[in-house]
């Protein structure tokens, strides 16, 4: 009889061991996507990419004689009531990690079992899943470093084909409307903007990894760290969206250190990261929420989001060019280069003493790669708050920071319109990507520094010192 393939995050053909499986049955494949609460809860530009990405997921799959299914509401009675229309015996999907996604995904399952179902889920978002990786003592590891070490050797297994027919239904079970769910509808203006800059579905992956590791990855360790260069492999939004799976990441990045080229391992180790973010989500869930380190509850973070500060971070108006000039990046590319992460993120929560929280907010509404682990890591990790975080008091000076990796002012050009000559396109696309009520013009004098970088750092050891005192 036909079997289901409940798609997620996993919006492709290759490398899938769901569709695999679904296949290997052999009836009919149903291939759906909800449209579920935890859909509706994403962020502006995440919801946007994932319309995107499904709508290109479909054509792959229209290409080949094939649809996939759209339905909206809760996934447990909506895969009952499909399973009867269909006549289907087994549901088919590829794992999440998220606390919200697996305790839906746990529902799931034991209500199709009920319903004497097959239902079975797979790998496939990961190169380790979070509980094969283990201490010496059998417990989690919370530093990056051992973890590397634990898993740097491991076999990845060889990513699976796509397959080579994906038989149809006789009928075809209803559909809504991609269009209708207007996933898109919070980035109003801004998405005509982002549009240009992203890069979506399969192919365009698989075409981004080749490129990178044919002309990038050899030079990748010595140039991964300057905003203004296209050094890195640009993968983040396709391997959030499973786009591409992280084994055929890892089995590029290995061929590539066997071919001896230099960048190559250090790839390998930024594709560990990314597990290594989902290992910590998986075994401490409250990294998603609340400050890792229990002690730091009792640091003095301000919550208040309306401070004029804040205002100015989250529009790229500090006065503090490379703050300016990444926040302004991920408004108009729905992407920010690492190192600036680092910066911003540090400015927010050390200047500014705002809570790291109001940062993790902000990247997942205007980040179209946001990912729940990395996004937390990355934002606890930057606080001081996290697993192996940068101690609080190594505060990144941002103007340092930027003669040292924008040496020649390139990045800075490239986003910041106000006070200069002959702005770049980029710098003044950013006004087109911008709400009109923001009240922003490239025409206006670019801002004093809300905090300067002295003076912020000042304040931010002085917080530290308090708090440490008790
Ligand atoms: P490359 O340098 O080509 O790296 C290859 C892949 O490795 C990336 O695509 C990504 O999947 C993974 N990776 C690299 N660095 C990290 C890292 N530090 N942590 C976890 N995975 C990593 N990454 C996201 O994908 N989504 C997020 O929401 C996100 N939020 C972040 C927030 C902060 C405050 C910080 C400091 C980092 C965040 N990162 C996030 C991690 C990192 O900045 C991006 O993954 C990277 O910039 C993406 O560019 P790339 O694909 O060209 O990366």
């Amino acid at each position: 009889g036909p079997s289901i393939v409940w798609i997620r995050r996993d919006l492709r053909l290759s490398d899938h061991p769901a569709m695999r499986a679904a296949v290997a049955r052999g009836g009919p494949v149903v291939l759906v996507f909800f449209r579920d609460d935890l859909v509706d809860g994403l962020g502006a530009a995440p919801k946007w990419r994932l319309g995107l990405g499904l709508e290109a997921f479909a054509r792959a799959l229209e290409a080949r004689g094939q649809r996939l299914i759209l339905r909206s509401g809760a996934v447990r009675d909506g895969l009952l009531k499909l399973a009867a229309e269909v006549g289907a015996e087994a549901v088919y999907w590829i794992r999440a990690y998220d606390p919200a996604s697996v305790a839906r995904d746990t529902e799931v399952k034991a209500a199709l079992k009920e319903a004497g179902l097959v239902a079975e889920s797979f790998a496939g978002h990961l190169l380790f899943e979070p509980w094969t990786v283990e201490t010496g003592q059998g417990g989690f590891y919370k530093v990056y470093t051992p973890y590397w070490k634990a898993v740097r050797t491991r076999s990845v297994a060889e990513p699976l084909a796509a397959p080579g027919t994906l038989p149809a239904p006789r009928t075809w079970p209803d559909s809504e409307a991609l269009e209708d769910w207007s996933l898109g509808a919070a980035m109003r203006r801004g998405a005509a903007v982002v549009a240009r800059h992203v890069s979506v579905g399969e192919a365009a992956a698989q075409g981004r990894l080749g490129a990178f590791v044919a002309q990038k990855v050899a030079d990748y360790g010595t140039r991964r760290d300057f905003p203004a260069e296209e050094a890195t492999s640009g993968l983040s939004g396709h391997l959030s969206l499973g786009e591409i799976s992280p084994a055929m990441c890892w089995q590029a990045g290995r061929r590539a250190m066997e071919e001896g080229k230099p960048g190559a391992e250090v790839f390998l180790k930024e594709l560990v990261w990314r597990d290594f973010a989902y290992h910590l989500m998986w075994h401490t869930p409250h990294l998603l929420t609340r400050n890792w380190r229990e002690d730091w509850d009792g640091f003095p973070w301000n919550e208040d989001e309306s401070r004029p500060e804040v205002v100015a971070w989250k529009r790229g108006r500090t006065g503090i060019r490379f703050v300016d000039a990444a926040l302004r990046e991920m408004y108009v590319t729905g992407r920010m280069h690492n190192r600036a992460r680092m910066i911003v993120a540090s400015y927010l929560t050390k200047h500014l003493l705002s809570h790291w929280k109001t940062g993790q907010r902000w990247f997942e509404d205007c980040l179209e790669d946001w990912d729940p682990a990395a996004n937390a890591m990355g934002w606890q990790w930057a606080a001081g708050s996290g697993p192996d975080a940068a101690p609080y008091f190594r505060v990144f000076n941002p103007v340092t920071q930027l003669e040292k990796f924008d040496p020649r002012g390139t990045y800075v050009r490239r986003w910041i319109a106000e006070g200069v000559q002959r702005p770049t396109d980029t710098a003044l696309s950013y006004f087109d990507a911008i709400p009109e009520s923001w009240g922003l013009s490239p025409d206006m004098p670019y801002p004093a520094p809300v905090v300067e970088a002295a003076d912020g750092r000042t304040a931010a050891l002085d917080a530290y010192a308090r708090f440490k005192q008790g």
